[in-house]
This record gives structure tokens, C-alpha cells and sequence, in this order.
């Protein structure tokens, strides 16, 4: 069991030039809101903890294939994810059977895997086994979305009032597809309102810039490593990566 990095992996994206050179070769021309309507963008989120993919998939205009708890076996799945806020050593008093005890978070984790994997060891289905399992617990989800909803999930999620850990995974998002469709994603509507969102959208477009040159000479297939943090304080560490064509 470990406590996990967070990956968001750009897996798939539209090529704007050349969907634009395409459509323009058969005489239709586009505008900036054609440019929403089409395309897509396929997202492999890793280690994410229950509590953020319950809010993620609140998300209805997109499409999510999410890790089975059913068939994938615990020893494999299981991490978690401590939110920076708990410190490591806190611990706090827990009593059972009169027996008095002190458990920081990793302790509590651990007590969920042992009895999760002690109901499978009993033959209890994994399916059931796995209501013991916490909000920490982690597990991956591939979710595809058209500009337009990124654009909306962006502007609820990147805001200063969003869950810290969707608010990292979507600037982290913002950021890979700010490298591969610069066309479709410049600055968010929401830094209109916000100097946060504003602020962090120049960083956004500062990183991108200065990494730009190293994803083209990435080969094709290849995962890029793009470096968001430490340029975006992020509360927990993400590793943001894009797949060159
Ligand atoms: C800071 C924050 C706090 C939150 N707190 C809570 C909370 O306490 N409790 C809670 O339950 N949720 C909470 N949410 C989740 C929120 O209510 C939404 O479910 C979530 O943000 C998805 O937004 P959405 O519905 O706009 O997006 P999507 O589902 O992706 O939809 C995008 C847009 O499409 C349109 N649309 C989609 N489906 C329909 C439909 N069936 N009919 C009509 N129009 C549709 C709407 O215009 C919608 O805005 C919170 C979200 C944020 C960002």
C-alpha cells in the first residue's frame, strides 16, 4: 500500500491545424465556435482518490470508463491518497473492545486494506469487500470531453472555491492542452472574474512556452513529462504528461 503521485495523462487529442487545413480543402471555413463544437479530448487520470472522482463524473457531457473495484485486486489497486492538510504524524485516540488506541492516517488505511483483504480471504466477494474501502482510496479514470465542456469544467474546477485536489488536476489539464490546442484554450473565461485564475493562467501560459519546443522534438508515441509544479502550487503532487503524435 502506498501513498500515491497523481498522473494526469493527455491520451488523445484533436489536431486543430490539421482538422482546420482538412475542412478548408473541401471549402467549409471555421469560426472560433466551430472550433468548440469539434474535437476531443481522452484524459487518463491516475491515483485519484474516490472523494475526487465522485465530483469529476458529476460532469455529465463526457464520457468516463472508471477502474473496477470489483475485479481488480486489492493488493494491486490499493493506494491512497492523504490530503496535505493531515499532517503525517497526528494521530487520534480510536477505541474498540475497550481497548484504547492512537492512529495517524496511514494507520486507518491500513486497517481498511487488512479488513477489505481479510473479507476476500473469508470468501466474501470482492464486490461487497470493497464498502470497507475510504474516500482516500485511490483508483484511475479515462474521461473524454469536447472543448466547450473543458472549458466549463475548467472554469468550475480551476476556481479558488474548488476541492483542492480536482482544482490541482484540472490546472494540470489546463496545462496539457494548453500545449496541443493553444487555438482552442486561452485564458479562461473565469480570470475575467478572478486574479487567482488570472494569475495562475499567465503561469500556465509562461510553462507552456517554455516547454513548447521539447514536446515537438519528443518522438512520436512518446509520453511528454510536462512540468507544471513547482511553477503551479499544487497541494499534492501531480505528474502531468502528454502522448506526442
Ligand atoms: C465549488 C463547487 C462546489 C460544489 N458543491 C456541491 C455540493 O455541495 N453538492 C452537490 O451535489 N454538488 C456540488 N457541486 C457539483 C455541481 O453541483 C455540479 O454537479 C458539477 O459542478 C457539474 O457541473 P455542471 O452540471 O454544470 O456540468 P455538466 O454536467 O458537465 O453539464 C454542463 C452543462 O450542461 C448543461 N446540462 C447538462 N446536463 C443537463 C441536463 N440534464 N439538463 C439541462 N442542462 C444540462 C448545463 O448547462 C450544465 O451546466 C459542486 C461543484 C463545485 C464546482
Amino acid at each position: 500500500m502506498n501513498h500515491t503521485t497523481s498522473k494526469v495523462i493527455l491520451f488523445s487529442f484533436t489536431d486543430y491545424p490539421r482538422l482546420v487545413s482538412n475542412l478548408e480543402a473541401q471549402g467549409v471555413k471555421t469560426s472560433q465556435d466551430d472550433l468548440l463544437r469539434h474535437g476531443s479530448f481522452t484524459f487518463d487520470l491516475q491515483g485519484v482518490s474516490r472523494a475526487a472522482s465522485h465530483q469529476i463524473v458529476r460532469h455529465r457531457i463526457a464520457s468516463f470508463s472508471q477502474q473496477s473495484q470489483r475485479y481488480v485486486k486489492i493488493t494491486r489497486s490499493y493506494g491512497y491518497l492523504k490530503p496535505s492538510g493531515i499532517p503525517e504524524d497526528l494521530k487520534v485516540p480510536v477505541e474498540i473492545h475497550g481497548q484504547k488506541m492512537e492512529l495517524n492516517f496511514a494507520d486507518v488505511m491500513d486497517l481498511t486494506r487488512q479488513a477489505e483483504e481479510g473479507l476476500v480471504a473469508k470468501g466474501i466477494k470482492a464486490e461487497d469487500s470493497r464498502y470497507l474501502r475510504p474516500n482516500a482510496a485511490t483508483t484511475n479514470i479515462v474521461m473524454s470531453m469536447s472543448p466547450r465542456q473543458l472549458i466549463h469544467f475548467f472554469n468550475l474546477r480551476c476556481a479558488p472555491d474548488a476541492q483542492w485536489e480536482i482544482r490541482d488536476l484540472a490546472w494540470s489539464m489546463y496545462a496539457t492542452v494548453s500545449l496541443v490546442a493553444p487555438q482552442v484554450f486561452g485564458p479562461l473565461p473565469a480570470a475575467d472574474e478572478s486574479d487567482y485564475v488570472k494569475k495562475r493562467v499567465e503561469i500556465v501560459g509562461d510553462l507552456v512556452r517554455k516547454q513548447a519546443g521539447s514536446f515537438e522534438k519528443t518522438a512520436s508515441g512518446e509520453l511528454f513529462h510536462l512540468e507544471v509544479s513547482p511553477y503551479l502550487d499544487l497541494l499534492h503532487p501531480v505528474e502531468s504528461f502528454v502522448r506526442k503524435y
